[in-house]
């Protein structure tokens, strides 16, 4: 095949993959099921807005990689880039005394693009590691402040913050089942989600009841025990929640009130996705403490993850009381950074986050207008971050049972037409590259509507 790079000697055919792939522990994957034929996709190529399979079928990215490759698929800018700093640079780390220009210059312009006095950045090489980070370094900024009983976290039913240790046990509690947690530091408000969860009460009042919801939880914990707040601006992997209108203002203002840090988790909101470099701001008009990104940092062409924090906090954490025991041997990777610089550099020579303001728009009410089929109850995002939620009975919001795993027979039918979407129990999930045409965003719609009448034409021998 002429998809090998040149001086790999890598498998090309779908069976010596899969033979090869028998040993890989894929993530996040019914690792039993993996086991039957036909169950795993080998990628084997990428371009712009495509990805080709090891059979050779040519599918739309619908999911941008994992929700990371902004700019497309093999853009030369930000591939040049990497090899020329590796040529230059090829490794060198970010710890004692040592620093390079790559990281520097990053971690530079981040200060430049994010709100407020989010000035000082740390990097490492995966959003796990960045949100883990943020609450160590919060706990040590409380230490240096001799406040040592605010070690708790806040986070929310429906959050998805990593799979390390600390970052799965502040993701929604049935992702962690079956497996051990960092028990007692985190504590789940409710789920900020009006559709499902508003019951008779008007989003307004439903806002209300979730403040006070969190309210009475830092009444009860103290906040003198409490150091963050973690959030993401919209709840991606826990099916793409967007909460009422003015949630996060007054969450922030509930921190500020309770001096509790506020820690916005853009992993997946920040570089463009939402139409602007950061969210929090321009979007959701909070300044937070922290910021956490990975990601389209680097639209995924290198792993890289990044803790922003303020002046103030900087200040504490860098004060004569010894030494700052944290940090990746990765963190800052010379050509992870070269590639986030190129990334930047390319969304501003072509203005992606404005395009995106336009296009984002039209993929959003493209994905809306499928809210008439009968099992869909509800089409939820922003811009090119959206879901799809199913349900067997519109009126009751009922769900099919969860053996039928309806998101992945959409899925399933949705690749055989040549798009890739991601499943996640009753849901759907789009979150394609920011640079689809609007050709490929009618396509898209196309085949989703399709995909979704002929799963639908099945389900009476489905036991609907
Ligand atoms: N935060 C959010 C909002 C995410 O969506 C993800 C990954 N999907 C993470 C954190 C974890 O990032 P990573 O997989 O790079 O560790």
């Amino acid at each position: 095949s002429d998809t090998a790079p040149t001086g790999l000697d890598l498998p090309r055919t779908t069976e010596a993959i899969l033979a090869a792939d028998g040993h890989l522990v894929q993530s996040w994957a019914d690792l039993n099921g993996l086991k039957k034929p036909g169950a795993r996709t080998a990628i084997v190529a990428a371009k712009g807005t495509m990805v080709r399979d090891s059979d050779g079928n040519d599918l739309i990215d619908g999911i941008g990689g994992l929700w990371c490759v902004n700019v497309g698929h093999g853009r030369r800018e930000i591939i040049d880039a990497i090899a020329q700093q590796l040529s230059t640079l090829d490794f060198y780390s970010t710890f004692y005394t040592f620093t390079h220009p790559a990281a520097a210059a990053l971690a530079q312009k981040l200060a430049t693009l994010a709100p407020g006095s989010l000035n000082r950045v740390h990097f490492s090489n995966s959003g796990s590691v960045a949100n883990d980070g943020a609450v160590r370094i919060l706990h040590h900024y409380y230490e240096r402040l001799g406040r040592r009983t605010k070690k708790l976290v806040l986070s929310r039913h429906g959050a998805y913050h990593g799979s390390t240790y600390l970052s799965i046990a502040m993701t929604t509690p049935p992702y962690s089942k079956g497996w051990s947690k960092a028990e007692g530091i985190v504590h789940h408000l409710k789920k900020p989600h009006y559709w499902r969860e508003g019951a008779d009460m008007t989003e307004a009042e439903f806002l209300d009841a979730l403040i006070e919801d969190m309210r009475t939880q830092i009444e009860h914990l103290g906040a003198e025990n409490i150091a963050c707040f973690i959030g993401e601006p919209i709840m991606g992997a826990g099916g793409v929640i967007v909460p009422p209108a003015g949630y996060h203002k007054r969450v922030q203002e509930l921190c500020a009130h309770y001096d509790i840090k506020f820690v916005a988790d853009e992993v997946v909101t920040a570089f463009g996705r939402l139409g602007h470099f950061f969210a929090s701001e321009a979007v959701f008009d909070t300044q937070p403490d922290m910021i956490t990104v990975a990601k389209g940092i680097t639209s995924g062409y290198q792993p890289l993850a990044a803790t922003l924090m303020t002046d103030e906090i900087h200040e504490v954490i860098s004060g004569p009381d010894g030494v700052f025991t944290h940090g990746m041997t990765y963190a800052g990777h010379p050509a992870a950074a070269a590639a986030g610089l190129a990334n930047i550099a390319l969304m501003e020579a072509e203005h992606i986050p404005e395009r995106v303001r336009v296009t984002g728009k039209l993929f959003e009410n493209t994905l809306r207008s499928l809210g008439d089929i009968d099992i869909v109850g509800e089409v939820r995002g922003s811009h090119f971050m959206m879901g799809i939620e199913f349900v067997r009975d519109k009126a009751s919001k009922a769900l099919f049972p969860e053996a039928l795993n309806i998101g992945m027979l959409v899925a399933r039918k949705a690749q055989e037409k040549g798009l890739i979407a991601r499943p996640l129990g009753h849901i759907l999930i789009l979150s394609p590259p920011l640079v689809l045409t609007e050709v490929e965003i009618a396509r898209i719609g196309s085949i989703l509507r399709d995909s979704i009448l002929e799963v639908m034409r099945d389900l009476p021998s489905l036991n609907r």
